[in-house]
């Protein structure tokens, strides 16, 4: 009956989860490398080595750009958690699996 859902939200919302997680393993990495090379350079470093963090820095921005997609149409997402993609609509985020509970009493 619910088998033709296999390829439905589901998939979408895992393959968003797994770039998620790449996502800030990248953003990790480059705040990392923006770091190294910022106190490198402060402090007088003109070395062939600062090319080494240059270009891993270069290398992880590109595949950090390649690989914050939408899992269903492939448009770049913008933002840092979103919830639909803008481009087909596709729901990124999975709902949250417990009820809210103890908010200030939204409506
Ligand atoms: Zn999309």
């Amino acid at each position: 009956m619910a088998d033709d859902r296999r390829s439905g939200p589901e998939t979408i919302q895992t393959g968003y989860r797994r770039r998620r997680k790449r996502h800030a393993v990248a953003s990790l990495a480059i705040v990392s490398l923006v770091l190294t090379l910022a106190v490198s350079l402060s402090a007088g470093v003109q070395s062939f080595w600062l090319w080494w963090p240059a270009g891993a820095l270069a290398v992880i921005t590109a595949l950090a750009y390649w690989n914050w997609r939408c899992p269903a149409c492939g448009r770049y997402l913008g933002n840092l958690d979103p919830q639909y993609c803008a481009g087909c609509g596709a729901r990124l985020s999975a709902p949250d699996p417990a009820p809210r509970d103890g908010g200030p009493g939204v409506g």
